[in-house]
């Protein structure tokens, strides 16, 4: 949940997951993730099947200007593509010993900006069931001192948390991402394949929007939610969806991937009425408004300094996701050479 912002406000989603946070340094990717463009930017190409809502299994023309057909495929053809294994946080347990009922209106789509090695949605699912992705739970911010959400997707599986009549703790704290949207987090270790994960989650939105009947517009990235209290309130999340941190073109792609898979199991296109010759429809969503520039103030007053004690499990790594600094400005700031860092100690986080 890359969203996460809680008292990590800023921090990355899943960067302050302490099971991360136990692996030995060297386990730990602190790359640089080369920021692609993803693999095509070409929005995928579909027959616009049908310009005009129809019911479902529809197959003759109305007379209407329109031929309505039969949907290629099933629902649960499609989930079964998706390939949803279910392995529920325990009932009662950690993040689920709150229940906050959920009636999703809103998809919001995630990446784990979780570089390191084997972070795969089995691995999320594991470390979720164990408790182990705590977060700093205080008013205004995290609810309940657990990152939750409810899929997880890499390039051959997704993996559900949560059913989906239970909130989880991904977006914005106590706003209206947390409390009307179903969250899926797309993974991003070193070996999974980028496209065949965003594939896999595209089917896996259409499938949501048709069981829970949520419009293609109200599929947003986390972006989309404003994190209250944060210097940056919108998240680049999911970054490699978004262009320069917000929604653009890349999104449209994306969206108009989840619209190909919706229509193939409605036949009816869940926004757009198209012109028949329009080959390419890039479906309408959200809107964004242009980014305003926003000339900074001299600083006037001294820069806020933060310090954070040591404690067990904390490595350089999870303190730079935690605070969205990197591990180099935390060594600077603490005249450290090495990586090794002490229970107990204080650090001045720049
Ligand atoms: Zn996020």
């Amino acid at each position: 949940m890359c969203g996460i912002a809680n008292r990590m406000g800023n921090v990355n989603d899943l960067g302050i997951m302490r099971w991360v946070a136990r692996l030995p340094i060297s386990f730990i990717f602190i790359g640089v993730w080369a920021l692609t463009a993803c693999s095509s930017s070409t929005p995928s190409q579909h027959i616009d099947r049908s310009s005009a809502r129809s019911d479902y299994g529809a197959t003759a023309s109305t007379g209407n200007g329109f031929v309505a057909s039969t949907p290629i495929k099933s629902p649960a053809s499609l989930y079964r593509e998706a390939n949803v294994k279910k392995s529920y946080i325990p009932n009662g347990r950690h993040a689920r010993k709150y229940k906050r009922r959920l009636d999703p209106k809103y998809i919001t789509i995630h990446s784990t900006q979780n570089f390191s090695s084997g972070a795969d949605a089995w691995r999320h699912a594991k470390a979720l069931n164990a408790g182990k992705l705590r977060a700093y739970k205080r008013k205004g911010g995290n609810r309940i001192g657990y990152l939750t959400w409810h899929f997880t997707v890499d390039q051959s599986v997704v993996v559900q948390h949560l059913p989906t009549n239970e909130q989880g703790e991904h977006a914005d704290f106590d706003g209206p991402g947390n409390n009307t949207s179903l969250a899926i987090e797309m993974c991003e270790h070193r070996g999974n394949s980028r496209s065949a994960t965003i594939e896999r989650t595209a089917k896996l939105t259409a499938w949501l929007m048709y069981q829970h009947k949520i419009p293609l517009r109200k599929v947003v990235p986390h972006y989309h939610w404003k994190r209250k209290g944060l210097s940056k309130p919108h998240k680049n999340c999911p970054h490699y969806l978004l262009d320069n941190g917000r929604p653009g073109a890349k999104w449209q792609w994306f969206l108009a991937k989840v619209n190909k898979h919706y229509k193939s199991i409605t036949s009816g296109a869940p926004t757009i009425v198209s012109p028949p010759t329009q080959v390419a429809a890039v479906p309408p969503a959200v809107t964004y408004a242009p980014r305003k520039v926003v000339s900074r103030p001299i600083a006037t007053s001294k820069p806020l300094v933060r310090y954070h004690t040591v404690s067990r499990g904390d490595t350089l790594y999870s303190l730079s996701r935690l605070y969205n600094v990197s591990v180099s400005m935390i060594q600077q700031a603490n005249g450290l050479g090495g990586t090794v860092i002490s229970t107990g100690k204080r650090l001045r986080i720049p």
